[in-house]
């Protein structure tokens, strides 16, 4: 389903109805995705709902251009963010950093984004790790004119009170959601999430030391990881792609 398609905002019943205006904010869920997991669906599905999103469109970096090649390809990628997003209300699926060739520049979707929906609130949704590496990313500065960003508190990390990104969070921070609404960009909301100690990262280990990943994500991930062997055995060549 495409991004601001009506359909995927409707209930399917006896007489069909919209339940949130078109306009209600476009949440932005990026990430390697290297595989999908519980943490990233659970996040984006309570911010969907306690921040009374319209969307959240899931958006599979290409090229992450602040960490080295991605294990499985971008087609696998995106095949299991489909896979895990597929029926669920609400989300949706934005492929456009892996049609796009070079680094995946979270400024320039947004900035494409933007040029799509002139109106409408976005907000670009982060973990709060994600959110700590910030002033590393490409025109960061930039991102704040786009669009909001929301940070996910994740275990372990703390949101931050000094330097650039502490004084950006005291200039630009808000804890009311109508900020997300009112505004088309410009707030900078932290948001507590069910805390799911899940990472890519420890999926890949486990898949790579023969054990079964079952229950860290839909069984529908499980399954395209098992039959294309993405993450095979240390032994074998586990080279990045
Ligand atoms: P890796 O272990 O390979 O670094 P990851 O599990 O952190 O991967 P990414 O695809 O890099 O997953 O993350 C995409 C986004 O999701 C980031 O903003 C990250 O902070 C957030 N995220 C990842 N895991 C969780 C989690 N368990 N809970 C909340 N947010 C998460």
């Amino acid at each position: 389903m495409a991004i601001g398609d009506q359909r995927c905002l409707a209930i399917v019943g006896e007489s069909a109805s919209v339940t949130e205006p078109a306009t209600s904010p476009l949440g932005i869920f990026g990430g390697t995705f290297d595989p999908i997991h519980y943490g990233h669906l659970r996040t984006a599905f309570e911010m969907l709902q306690s921040l009374r999103f319209g969307e959240v469109s899931f958006m599979p970096c290409g090229d992450p251009p602040h960490r080295g090649a991605t294990f499985a390809d971008a087609e696998l990628r995106l095949a299991m963010v489909r896979a895990a997003t597929d029926g669920q209300l609400g989300f949706t699926v934005d492929d456009r950093e892996l049609l796009r060739e070079g680094p995946s520049y979270s400024v320039d979707s947004l900035s494409a984004l933007r040029r799509e929906f002139p109106a409408r609130s976005i907000a670009l949704m982060i973990g709060m790790d994600a959110f700590l590496g910030l002033p590393k990313w490409h025109k960061w500065r930039e991102i704040l004119q786009l669009a909001h960003i929301v940070v996910a508190h994740r275990p372990g990390w703390r949101a931050p009170d000094l330097g650039p990104l502490g004084d950006m969070l005291a200039d630009c921070g808000t804890h009311r959601i109508d900020d997300l609404h009112g505004n088309r960009s410009g707030h900078i909301f932290v948001h507590d999430v069910t805390q799911l100690e899940i990472s890519s990262t420890e999926i890949r280990e486990l898949v790579a030391a023969g054990r079964d990943p079952r229950f860290l994500m839909p069984d529908a991930v499980c399954r395209i990881i098992e039959d294309s062997g993405c993450y095979p055995a240390v032994s074998s060549s586990a080279e990045p792609v």
